[in-house]
């Protein structure tokens, strides 16, 4: 700005001068041509009176080199010329200030030579006798005298223009400075410009509505960080390119990264293609999902577009942990089929055994064995279902089932009484210690799980071996142990045992009726009553298995 103001104002003061050195010139050569004028006039009149009185004699008589004198005859011939040969000139009477004098006793008149470079000025005066006496000067035309007053012309004109950049550059810093200082932020202070009042005034408008919509714009941003960032889903918000803008806490832990990432591209931070591919149907068909899997889970990816008008203008990303319900379905897939296969074998076995007696194929004497067999699958059978209906009862929450103060120990009494017959057959030895515990809880669950305990620690025993049932209040705890001196767990299975159908040995279990659902059941049960299980084992020594349960009344439940 400072150079083009210095360019202008050194333009407007260069032009200034040459228009003012012309028009100055034309005026001075005007003024002093019409004093050469009436010079010539008064020369004139008194070279005329001298012709008057003396005629020729007095033309003939004069010796001047400044002026030319031409006498002109009443018939235009020249009768006198002070340069020419009067018979070489022509007729003067078409000369403009010849005729002018003629008519009016006076003419003047003026004439370019052929070159340009010189001016003449003509003075014309009648005499009483009918001529015309004519005086001439000469004078260079403008541009001659211009040319010849051209050195100082230039000295001149240097000395304008170096004052004109003096001033100039002077001027144009004078009026940028205080455009330069002016503070936007605060335009209205320190403004010396009338004119720029409106601009700048409209400048603080605009500078306060900024700042108001920053604010505002500022505490929008805050509120979605804080209200995304709280959300255990992830979020996360893309331009069209699909360049993040932003992305919750949840979704950048997802990605292994943090929220520094806004600005870069979605597939780059995430490497993952198959996130693309949902993004390219969101984009393409207006919503895409697909399970992936992000860090240790799986995760429900929803992609739906945005749009301004017609055009997709960016893409809505939520990311939903569903590793629980992916699990839970595998897991129910998985208890299906086992549930279907545990059933076969026995359904199997009696359904050949019920074909073979039906076919007379069963000599008398094995019909007994035969109808053992069934007896037992069936019962195995039996004792299936009812383990699995337990289990889906646990499940579901057992909602329809009572919850009261329960008596461990009185529970534990039931279950040795229950269990003493199969124990006196295994010829293991039942003991009970400890006293009285109470449990808020289920009394059905809580005796499946008492039971299944000390079931598993008859079953897997060896004759003549023991089981101690012991319950006690421990530290405002209830805890029941149930230990036996039996075949024991190895190590690299004990995480294992308390999932569905899981057992060690599935040969030697099915051998002695075990359906390996007993400690699941253990397990969901301890869990609907809030309690923590621990189990220790050896090889060969034996099992302890601990339930601890939350004091009663008032434990929390967690179902
Ligand atoms: P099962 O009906 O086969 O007994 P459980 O779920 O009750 O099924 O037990 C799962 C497996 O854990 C059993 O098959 C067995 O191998 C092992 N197990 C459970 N309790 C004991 C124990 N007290 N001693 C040794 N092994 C045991």
């Amino acid at each position: 700005m400072t150079k083009r103001i210095f360019r202008t104002i050194c333009a407007v003061a260069i032009g200034v001068f040459l228009v003012s050195l012309v028009l100055f010139l034309t005026v001075l050569y005007d003024y002093f041509s019409g004093v050469q004028l009436d010079q010539l006039r008064i020369q004139t009149e008194l070279a005329a009176q001298g012709v008057q009185d003396e005629g020729m004699l007095y033309l003939e008589g004069l010796s001047i080199r400044d002026y030319r004198i031409t006498w002109i005859g009443t018939e235009g011939g020249v009768l006198y010329d002070s340069v020419s040969d009067v018979e070489e000139m022509e007729n003067h009477f078409e000369r403009e200030e010849v005729r002018q004098a003629l008519a009016e006793g006076y003419g003047t008149g003026s004439r370019s030579s052929a070159t340009l470079t010189q001016r003449y000025l003509y003075s014309a005066k009648r005499l009483p006798d009918g001529t015309v006496l004519r005086l001439s000067a000469t004078q260079y035309t403008l541009p001659v005298l211009v040319f010849g007053m051209l050195q100082p012309i230039l000295i001149v004109f240097g000395a304008a223009v170096a004052l004109s950049v003096i001033l100039a550059s002077r001027l144009s810093k004078n009026i940028v400075r205080p455009l330069n200082g002016l503070d936007l932020d605060r335009p209205l202070e320190g403004n010396e410009y009338d004119e720029l009042f409106p601009l700048l005034s409209r400048i603080d408008f605009q500078q306060r509505e900024i700042r108001r919509q920053k604010e505002e714009l500022g505490q929008k941003k805050n509120e979605f960080e804080t209200l995304t960032s709280s959300m255990a889903e992830g979020l996360v918000l893309l331009n069209a390119q699909g360049t993040i803008l932003s992305i919750n806490r949840a979704a950048a832990r997802l990605f292994g990264t943090d929220e520094r990432c806004a600005g870069k591209d979605i597939l780059a931070v995430s490497r993952n293609s198959e996130l693309g591919e949902i993004l390219e149907k969101a984009r393409d068909r207006g919503h895409g999902e697909a399970v992936l899997e992000l860090g240790f889970g799986k995760y429900q990816v929803e992609a739906n577009p945005v749009f301004s008008g017609s055009e997709v203008s960016g893409l809505v990303v939520l990311l939903l942990d569903v590793t629980e319900r992916v699990r839970a379905e595998q897991l129910r897939r998985e208890f299906t089929a086992n549930v279907s296969h545990e059933l076969k074998t026995p359904l199997h076995t009696i359904s050949g055994s019920a074909e073979l007696m039906a076919g007379g194929f069963v000599k008398p004497e094995d019909m007994v064995a035969f109808s053992g067999q069934i007896y037992k699958e069936s019962q195995r059978m039996i004792r299936l279902v009812e383990d699995i209906m337990k289990l889906s009862h646990l499940d579901e929450g057992a909602a329809d089932m009572t919850w009261e103060t329960v008596e461990l120990y009185a529970l534990a009494e039931e279950t040795v009484r229950l269990l003493s017959a199969q124990a006196k057959k295994e010829e293991v030895e039942l003991e009970l210690r400890g006293g009285e515990a109470c449990v808020y809880g289920i009394r059905q669950v809580l005796l499946s799980i008492v039971y299944n305990l000390c079931d598993n620690a008859i079953k897997y025993n060896r004759r003549g071996g023991n089981v101690t049932l012991e319950v006690r209040q421990e530290a405002g705890d209830c805890a029941l142990s149930v230990t036996d001196t039996g075949i024991g767990i190895p190590q690299e299975h004990q995480k294992r045992i308390f999932e569905r159908f899981y057992r060690v040995d599935k040969s030697h279990s099915k051998e002695i009726g075990g359906t390996g659902l007993g400690l699941s059941i253990v397990k969901h049960g301890a869990a609907l009553h809030g309690a923590e299980i621990s189990l220790e084992s050896q090889v060969g020594r034996g099992t302890t298995v601990k339930v601890v349960f939350p004091s009663s009344p008032g434990m929390t439940i967690n179902m």
